[in-house]
């Protein structure tokens, strides 16, 4: 899609919060195309809205791009040409460009206060006009303005929108079209002089010689504001960058996308032990697509596929169970020493272990048994807990389905059979309790091991019985297969 020369991309977050879904899909696609194309990654913080962006959702986002592997060429942490990259220090740059566009006569000072906004707003409500200002101040006498100087008003810098249309050509929609009519003219800059939103994003996209926006559809409708801020800026339309506006995404239940539907949060992703690799293969499946049915892609794959001409412009829909499916399979594809890194934290966290070289041995001897089972990281701690626990318990609830004839019966044909065994391996054991299990007593392996699993693991649910076993170790496994032996 690009004829320009050097791509440069931005991925432009208002950390109000952690970044969510939405924005990561955004960040992701910003990448993407950046690697693909050879250009740039620009990453700017919008934290002109000081009262909900702080300073500790700035380095949460920050922290998330590294995570997620998405570095950046310019921006927090690495500087760049075109810097500061924090909105909140290029206050002087949009105030002077603001002077400037009330010098030319393309803004105007407004006088109006939030109240006479607010009823003049709803009048139009009533009659079913377009909500939106009105033009009042537009062309104010100096007496008018005098009044208004009197009566102490701090006037609002606001944008003379023109009349007649705007029209772009949206690399995923096509061709786009606003009516004027629609689009009212807008604040600039505060009382205080404090930028806009439309007024630092379009300023900042041409002084970082931006040539893509690629963003979310919700953007959409503030293009041509920012188009007419260009204007202004006297930038020719052959130098706008090239508008591409990415799908919504969706909960599970097409509705928008919430705790309810599809968790927001990265964070909380993070903490479930998703994997960033999964994540990032997730989110690149949302709006778009490699071209086959293929849902596995790397990070490389994403790169080498990766355009703007197969973004879907219809909304994609967020589905759990397909991000969940998708990082169990990373997980699977883990090396035994990754998989070790990234568990260690999980089990470190949930006080499983302390992290001790012995603990760290043990942990890696079990792994390679849940390494098909889990779908989430923050798994492993109830799996491998029976390993590690000091003063070993079944709870009472567990407990109570052992005390039946039939487990009781299990439980002491299995000791008696595994008591003798000279070495402890888990080929050995399963030998031995299948053919005493199931061959002679007739069971069905499910009732056969249950018992077996609740009384060395303290839960039904585990890994696989007989490699649970050998873990243990001999001793261990039979004092507690003894305990709950009634006497
Ligand atoms: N800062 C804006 C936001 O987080 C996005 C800016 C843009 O991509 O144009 O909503």
């Amino acid at each position: 899609m690009s004829n320009k020369s050097e791509v440069r991309v931005r991925f432009a977050p208002s950390p109000t919060g952690d970044l969510h879904v939405g924005n990561i899909r955004t960040a992701l696609f910003d990448w993407a195309y950046a690697r693909h194309t050879g250009g740039k990654l620009i990453f700017r913080i919008e934290d002109t809205d000081t009262e909900r962006v702080t300073d500790q959702y700035i380095q949460a986002a920050i922290d998330t791009l590294k995570w997620l592997g998405l570095n950046w060429d310019e921006g927090p942490e690495v500087g760049g040409e075109y810097g500061p990259y924090l909105q909140s220090q290029r206050l002087e740059i949009y105030a002077t460009w603001a002077q400037k566009f009330l010098d030319q006569g393309d803004a105007y000072h407004c006088y109006c206060s939030a109240e006479e906004l607010e009823e003049r707003r709803s009048a139009q409500m009533k009659n079913n006009q377009a909500p939106g200002y009105d033009g009042k101040c537009r062309d104010l006498s100096a007496e008018q303005v005098s009044q208004y100087k009197s009566l102490g008003r701090k006037p609002v810098v606001r944008m003379r929108m023109p009349d007649g249309e705007t029209v772009f050509v949206d690399a995923i929609r096509g061709e786009v079209k606003f009516e004027h009519k629609y689009v009212p003219d807008f604040v600039l800059a505060r009382a205080d002089g404090s930028p806009l939103y439309t007024l630092a994003v379009a300023v900042d996209d041409v002084l970082m010689k931006i040539t893509h926006v690629l963003r979310g559809e919700d953007l959409l409708s503030s293009t041509p504001r920012q188009i007419r801020v260009y204007q202004a800026m006297g930038v020719a339309e052959s130098e706008y960058p090239i508008f591409a506006h990415l799908p919504f995404v969706m909960g599970q239940d097409n509705a928008k996308l919430s705790k309810r539907n599809g968790e927001v949060s990265i964070a909380w992703y993070r903490e479930q032990g998703f994997l960033p690799e999964a994540i990032c293969n997730y989110l690149a499946l949302l709006g778009w697509s490699p071209g086959d049915d293929k849902e596995n892609i790397t990070m490389q794959e994403l790169v080498d596929l990766f355009t703007v001409e197969r973004v879907n412009s219809s909304p994609a829909r967020f589905d759990m169970k397909k991000l969940e499916a998708i990082n169990g399979d990373k997980i699977r594809a883990l090396t035994l020493d990754k998989f070790l890194e990234w568990s260690l934290p999980f089990l470190i966290n949930a006080k499983v272990i302390t992290g001790n070289p012995q603990e760290i041995e043990v942990v890696k001897s079990a792994l390679p048994i849940i390494q098909e089972r889990i779908i989430k990281l923050a798994e492993i701690p109830a799996m491998l807990k029976f390993l590690f626990v000091k003063d070993f318990k079944v709870e009472a609830e567990e407990l109570g389905k052992l005390t039946d004839e039939a487990s009781q019966n299990v439980l002491k044909v299995a000791l008696a059979k595994v008591e003798p065994l000279q070495s402890w391996d888990h080929a050995g054991i399963e030998a031995v309790l299948r053919s005493a299990l199931i061959d002679e007593l007739g069971l069905k392996p499910r009732i056969a091991f249950s018992a077996l699993r609740i009384a060395v693991t303290g839960s039904h649910i585990s890994p696989p019985l007989f490699e649970s076993l050998e873990l243990l170790g001999k001793e261990r496994s039979i004092a507690r297969i003894k305990a709950v032996i009634s006497k």
